[in-house]
């Protein structure tokens, strides 16, 4: 009996749904172990999680897998269906590259690894982790050949976070960011307006920043029913299946700034996986298109909205009045300096958005230089040390400011870091974008209303999930490729005018 096209595709549906929600099943495990798992689980856990890991992958290269693809066609991508058979396709194809014995030995490698780098860093002691980075990167390299790529080996990883994007593509970019940022940096700091930021530092009562940050997510739009907020090391947000989009945060009671814009970062990103098509459930097009579409997202509440004039306009005296020992004598206008101070420092969480992208060039080129093998895991915190002085004029005390801070190598991150990039220029290309078709949003947000906004990216953006690839849904939203010019124009405004940079 042949099967009808419409039995083909009810099949190919049912099982990616299945593959969905053993993936939904490793992020419950993976959020469980960042939140409130008992230390002495982890060995167990990162089996589990091997476990589960290895199980989406064997459902997805199967040969029933590949059966239903074929017999399902090419269909037009402008279609749901024909994008949603695209995207299967491609996690398909890439996935079969890989042998499950590699994807299991990455997983456990990296979950024995995360927690080994957490205590590396609180000891800022490199020889802890370093044995786990040596086994993490043949691992990768392995990944990196198998996925196959046609000029970079880096490519191969990249395209994983960020499809399309290339290591020659980003180095254009990232040329442009440096010929616009460096001097920006050095004129900035011959102003030496002394600590603008010290304000944000001081007694601020852990449980009033929490309520003020739920405050703020949920005037920006999170939906709590759909979600919730919990406390670990290394905040994410994270999609634990239909109807479950997760943040986390830390605080720190002597420092405003983590938890606050922590907070904005985390909602940005959990307001896109909320907002994604709910027919697209259980689908492959269930989640955002790409890392640095996504950083899009959180980029644009937290810097665009939550570091603007407009926002604490209506958000300012709240805070104030929350903290009035700390803030009392702050007016607006010094508070709005505080947080847009522009000062080259050693963590990229808490850099500034003028130094900021100059800490993914580093990163960008130590690991492009890890993956090919012309820097060795010994040599790395030195490198770091040296290319930290070159950009920023700094040199990290120990290797837990330095080349420890990051989890991402741990986690077996590789070439995700310039997605944090791609996320702030295009935050500002897409902000433009909804500011010309919207030009009420500024006036909106003075009095704390951020549903125009939202409306907007959830029209253009959100609803489409995974539907187009970022550079399709960047053309059909700007009309453009994802260029430079917008955020480094937004960059000099804001900060020339902060800066007195006009003269
Ligand atoms: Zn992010």
């Amino acid at each position: 009996m042949t099967e009808t096209r419409e039995v083909v595709l009810k099949r190919l549906n049912k099982r990616l749904a299945a593959i969905s929600d053993v993936g939904s099943a490793n992020s419950v495990l993976f959020w469980d172990q960042q939140t409130y798992m008992p230390k002495g689980a982890i060995v167990g856990r990162a089996e589990q999680m091997a476990t589960l890991s290895r199980l989406a992958h064997e459902m997805l290269v199967d040969s029933e897998t590949d059966r239903l693809l074929d017999a399902a066609g090419d269909p037009d991508p402008e279609i749901v269906e024909g994008a949603l058979i695209r995207r299967a396709r491609r996690d398909h194809e890439k996935a079969t590259r890989l042998p499950s014995r590699l994807v299991e030995e990455l997983s456990r490698a990296t979950a024995l690894a995360e927690p080994a780098w957490a205590e590396a860093r609180a000891n800022s002691d490199w020889s802890r982790f370093a044995p786990h980075l040596e086994k993490i990167m043949p691992l990768q390299r392995e990944v990196a050949e198998s996925l196959g790529y046609e000029d970079h080996v880096y490519d191969a990883l990249l395209d994983g976070y960020e499809p399309g994007a290339t290591k020659a593509r980003l180095e254009v970019m990232f040329d442009e960011l440096k010929a616009g940022i460096v001097p920006m940096i050095r004129a900035i700091s011959s102003e030496n307006g002394g600590d603008r930021a010290a304000l944000l530092h001081g007694e601020f009562d852990e449980a009033t920043q929490e309520r003020f940050g739920e405050e703020v997510a949920t005037s920006f739009g999170y939906d709590w029913e759909h979600g919730r907020q919990d406390r670990v090391v290394h905040p994410f947000c994270l999609n634990l299946g239909p109807g479950d989009v997760r943040i986390t945060t830390r605080f720190d009671p002597d420092w405003l700034s983590p938890a606050l814009f922590g907070t904005m970062h985390e909602t940005g990103h959990a307001l896109y996986e909320q907002g994604v098509d709910p027919s697209y459930a259980r689908t492959p097009l269930a989640n955002g298109t790409s890392m640095g579409v996504h950083e899009s997202q959180s980029r644009l509440w937290e810097n665009l909205a939550g570091h603007s004039r407009p926002f604490w306009s209506c958000f300012y005296p709240r805070l104030r009045s929350a903290f009035p020992e700390a803030l009392g004598g702050v007016e607006s206008e010094e508070f709005y300096s505080a947080i847009n101070a522009v000062s080259p420092s050693m963590i990229r969480v808490e850099a500034d958005e003028v130094t900021y992208n100059l800490h993914i060039v580093l990163r960008f080129e130590l690991e492009v230089a890890l993956l090919e093998g012309s820097l060795s895991v010994a040599d790395l915190p030195d490198a770091w040390n040296a290319k930290m002085e070159e950009y920023l004029g700094l040199t990290p005390k120990n290797d837990a400011e330095g080349a420890l801070q990051d989890v991402h190598w741990a986690a077996g991150l590789f070439g995700y870091f310039p997605t944090y990039a791609i996320g702030n220029v295009l935050s500002v290309q897409l902000f433009d974008e909804a500011v010309k078709n919207q030009p009420g949003i500024p006036d909106a947000m003075r009095s704390g209303e951020f549903s125009a906004l939202l409306g907007w990216l959830r029209e253009n953006v959100h609803r489409h999930g995974a539907r187009y690839y970022p550079d399709e849904l960047v053309r059909r939203v700007t009309g453009r490729p994802l260029e430079t010019g917008p955020y480094l124009r937004y960059l000099n405004d804001k900060y020339g005018e902060l800066y007195d940079l006009t003269r």
